[in-house]
């Protein structure tokens, strides 16, 4: 054993980052090892929590203990068969111990509603990511993980092939490097960085909203510094998990997620997708994408009548504190939402005239097959109940990003892996590695940066321990 402690770099305050650092430090108790760790978090104290600060941070569990037996394999079905069937099945099996370790932490859990429509099995901690940032970070504290705030992380210092040190801007000051014998990348993704998004999502990426107040400090800082050492790449790069919001709202993600049971129409006034095309959770990112890509001044509307108040819980799928723009007519909405009436008018006839199924079939929970009519075209595969009751509502909608996929390859070691393998003494959890593809796994970002988080602390121990 070297007489002074091996020092360990975790770099970004979020569930990877501090998982990572609570786990060293127990780890480095359990094993008797003596390890100096430090968590750097680029944002102030009081704005530190990343995207998981903002997160409900449901997770995709059957129960605190229980995880589906299908879990890897569906997960690799929602990643189109590209994802890496290992790194899913470390997930699997590391998910239930992680969930007990965090409640030995103070974090309780529930079965939480979902928004309206059904989806996978769930759980989430009370007070959402908050709880998960407060309760971790009093733990790491108490197990003697320093915290420096307002320090950014820039560049990985190599030394003979492993990690020599960190160059981080503290304040105003000029770049320092502080020595590491081994460094976590828990940083986040991408997402609030122009360049970045503009360079993998083309023109238009650099300027989509961003879902909550902690999404602006993930700007790909790890993943830069890792790929500058010849880090491996994984995960689809023009991936992001984006949501419809409404764009007038100050909340933090102000999803309006009742689209599903009216029509979306762009400025025009026209409808150009099926809206009923699956359960919300299935066609959320399809929508805000195209919303923010393809249609005019990147914005839409949902048009939806008064029966909207009649489905039992509506409002838990609307998160935005402004009221929808109500009128008696379609032509007066219209006129409210600066959309031409006579082309809002004729969509939502031509819509109602389509609509001709039983609304008795009607049911706002899940797949109900009440299509509109083969004429309508875009389709609407379920839930086309006529327009026809007000007063008539609408609700602006753009696209919000909450993360990217694309970010570092990853072992089930949560080691950071290069052309020759692991890169010595380097690793990263949470949305600084890729290993998403398609669209988002529905609830499971935070249960891998938490899983892979804690896996990278102890890892990253074990490594120091053989030094
Ligand atoms: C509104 C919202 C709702 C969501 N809902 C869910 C959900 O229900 N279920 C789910 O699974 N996922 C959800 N997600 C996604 C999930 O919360 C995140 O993917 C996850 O929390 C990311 O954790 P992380 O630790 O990787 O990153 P973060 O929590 O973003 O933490 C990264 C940290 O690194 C810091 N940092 C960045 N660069 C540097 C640098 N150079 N130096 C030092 N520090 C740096 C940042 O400031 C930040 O504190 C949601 C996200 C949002 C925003």
């Amino acid at each position: 054993m070297p007489q002074n402690p091996a020092k360990l770099v975790v770099v970004g305050h979020g569930a990877a980052g501090l998982a990572a650092a609570l786990s060293a430090a127990e780890q480095a108790r359990g094993r008797g090892v003596s390890v100096d760790i430090t968590v750097l978090e680029k944002s102030r104290e009081d704005e530190a929590g990343g995207n998981t600060r903002w997160s409900p941070s449901n997770m995709r569990l059957d129960a605190p203990d229980r995880i589906d037996p299908a879990f890897a394999d569906d997960m690799l079905k929602i990643c189109g068969g590209r994802g890496d069937i290992s790194y899913f099945r470390a997930l699997a099996e590391h998910a239930t111990a992680t969930i007990g370790w965090l409640q030995r932490h103070g974090v309780e859990f529930i079965t939480p509603l979902y928004y309206l429509s059904a989806g996978p099995a769930r759980i989430q901690p009370v007070g959402g990511g908050g709880a998960i940032i407060q309760k971790l970070l009093a733990a790491a504290k108490q197990a003697g993980v320093k915290v420096r705030y307002e320090y950014e992380a820039q560049r990985l210092v190599m030394a003979e092939g492993r990690i020599g040190g960190i160059e981080v801007h503290a304040g105003v000051g000029a770049a320092t490097t502080l020595d590491a014998d081994a460094v976590i990348l828990a940083s986040g993704g991408f997402q609030g960085n122009p360049s970045m998004m503009r360079a993998h999502f083309g023109p238009g990426g650099e300027s989509i909203r961003l879902i909550s107040p902690g999404t602006r400090f993930d700007t790909g800082d790890g993943i830069r510094m890792a790929t500058e050492q010849g880090a491996n790449i994984s995960g689809a790069w023009d991936g992001m998990h984006i949501e419809p919001v409404d764009p007038r709202s100050q909340h933090s993600a102000p999803v309006v997620l009742v689209y599903p049971y009216g029509i979306v129409v762009d400025q025009h006034g026209h409808r150009f997708f099926d809206e009923g095309g699956g359960l919300m959770h299935e066609t959320w990112e399809a929508l805000a994408r195209d919303i923010h890509f393809a249609r005019p001044k990147r914005l839409a509307y949902a048009i939806l009548d008064s029966r909207l108040f009649d489905i039992d819980g509506y409002a838990r799928a609307i998160r935005s504190e402004v009221p929808p723009v109500k009128a008696d007519s379609i032509e007066a909405l219209a006129a409210q939402i600066s959309v031409p009436p006579d082309n809002l008018r004729s969509t939502v006839e031509a819509f109602n005239a389509a609509a001709t199924g039983d609304p008795a079939r009607f049911d706002a929970a899940r797949c109900d097959g009440l299509a509109a009519s083969s004429e309508l075209k875009p389709p609407k595969s379920n839930w086309a109940r006529a327009i026809t009751k007000p007063p008539f509502l609408a609700y602006p909608l753009v696209g919000a990003i909450a993360y990217t996929f694309g970010g570092l390859a990853t072992s089930t070691r949560a080691e950071v892996m290069g052309e020759q393998g692991p890169i010595s003494g380097l690793y990263a959890a949470g949305e600084t590695t890729g290993h998403f593809y398609g669209t988002a796994p529905n609830a499971v970002a935070v249960l891998r940066a938490l899983v892979f988080g804690k896996i990278a602390g102890e890892a990253a121990v074990e490594f120091l321990q053989r030094r």
